[in-house]
């Protein structure tokens, strides 16, 4: 195991923490861009309970509203555009991932002159590697991505009908200010797919990782057993701020880098699902969803062990030996059986994808990103018709 750590992200973690967003931005500028989804800020009170906040400390704003789920790359082109017109010395994500993702990515382009398409990672030619950005404050108000406290941001070309990432260390958020109470209003489909996402970021570390991560396992384990203690509260009641509180804080434990440090693997049930993102706008947790369990039972058959650990750490099953498959695959059923009772869907019926493109879906992830004998990287790497394989067992 090697690895080298960094995240300077300034974490404020507390209930009632919104109040604070004019002294925190005031610490960076005097003009920020308010980037904001597409409206249930406005509808909840929280934008202008943000407005009130930078009023007092002198911060003016002005606003990118839009943002849409699956963020586009027009809509990073408009916010930054908005941002060089108005001067503006800060950028304030007040959002979901989609938000905050989209809101990084303004931030760096601000300070490029070409495409910022040219960020995002989709193949040849070579992405443009970003180095400086405006500072940004993230104001998660769904608990999923960890986007928040990380360097990474997800957008999508609708016009090339490609979804992909850019992570890079500028994109580190100078702040994340946390603030639990934003996500009571998040409805239980988005609150359970949030769970999904962020359980799915420690299972790709998990699955994929080297071997000889001792206690990386047990913070990908320990980050699973709360989301399934407290997701279900939080699902069954959104105003359980101890419950938000839980989920919110394993989201971003999930995706600061500290869980997956020194894992070293790839991510190819998260590569899968942004294709069929892209092709299908579907919720990315929602996606996840589906592909992770389907994927889970192909991967286990390469390597027993790691999910045989998985079912007995998370499911407390008791296998005959440490490579017992039949009981990874009771394991992973049910994990699906968790995500199912939460309402994630876990089938692509679901999803309204049927057959038709399967190849096609696995020819595109492969082709944003490979190994050098064109593999999804990963364990065990994948070919083409491995992740057929994997979509067509979700159908
Ligand atoms: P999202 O796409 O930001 O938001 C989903 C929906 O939830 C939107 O309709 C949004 O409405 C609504 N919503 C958000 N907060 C709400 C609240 N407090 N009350 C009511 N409704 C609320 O969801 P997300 O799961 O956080 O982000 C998903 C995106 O992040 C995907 O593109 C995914 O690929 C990406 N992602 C990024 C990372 C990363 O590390 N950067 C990791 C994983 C995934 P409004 O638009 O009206 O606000
Ligand atoms: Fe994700």
């Amino acid at each position: 195991m090697q690895f080298e750590y960094y995240n300077p992200t300034r974490l404020i973690f507390a209930a009632g923490a919104l109040a604070r967003l004019g002294e925190i931005a005031g610490r960076h500028g005097k003009r920020a861009l308010l980037v904001t989804g597409g409206g249930s800020v406005k509808r909840n009170g929280v934008f202008d309970r943000a407005v009130a906040s930078l009023k007092l400390a002198g911060v003016s704003a002005v606003e990118c509203s839009g943002v849409e789920p699956n963020p586009r790359i027009s809509t990073v082109r408009r916010g930054a555009k908005i941002a060089r017109e108005n001067g503006c010395d800060v950028i304030i994500a007040l959002g979901g991932g989609s938000t905050m993702d989209a809101a990084k990515v303004m931030a760096a382009a601000f300070y490029y002159d070409g495409d910022p398409w040219d960020m995002i990672f989709h193949g040849q030619p070579d992405p443009y590697v970003p180095t400086r950005a405006l500072p940004v404050i993230t104001v998660p108000t769904l608990a999923a991505t960890g986007s928040e406290m990380n360097m990474g941001a997800v957008i999508s070309n609708e016009e090339t009908r490609e979804k992909s990432f850019v992570s890079t260390e500028c994109l580190y958020p100078a702040v994340a200010l946390v603030d639990p109470e934003l996500t009571m209003s998040v409805p239980k489909d988005q609150t359970a797919y949030g769970i999904c996402d962020l359980i799915t970021h420690v299972t790709e570390g998990y699955f994929n990782g080297v071997d000889g991560t001792p206690i990386q396992d047990r913070f990908a384990e320990g980050v699973i057993l709360t989301a399934m203690q407290w997701g279900p509260k939080a699902i069954a009641d959104g105003s359980d701020l101890e419950a938000r509180a839980q989920v919110q804080w394993a989201s971003i434990v999930a995706l600061n880098g500290w869980v997956n440090a020194g894992t070293n693997g790839g991510f190819p049930v998260h590569m899968i699902e942004h294709t069929l993102s892209a092709y299908h706008d579907i919720t990315h947790g929602a996606g996840l969803a589906v592909v992770n369990p389907s994927w889970m039972r192909f991967a286990a058959r390469h390597r027993p062990e790691k999910f045989v650990q998985f079912a007995e750490r998370i499911f407390g099953l008791q296998p005959a030996r440490p490579d017992d498959l039949a009981c990874a695959m009771e394991g992973i059923d049910r994990f699906e059986a968790f995500l199912r009772s939460t309402g994630c869907p876990t089938r692509l019926s679901e999803l309204k994808i049927g057959d038709a493109l399967l190849a096609e879906y696995a020819r595109e992830t492969v082709r944003i990103i490979h190994d050098d004998q064109g593999r999804l990287p990963g364990w065990p790497p994948m070919s083409e018709s491995d992740i057929v394989d994997v979509l067509q067992s979700a159908l």
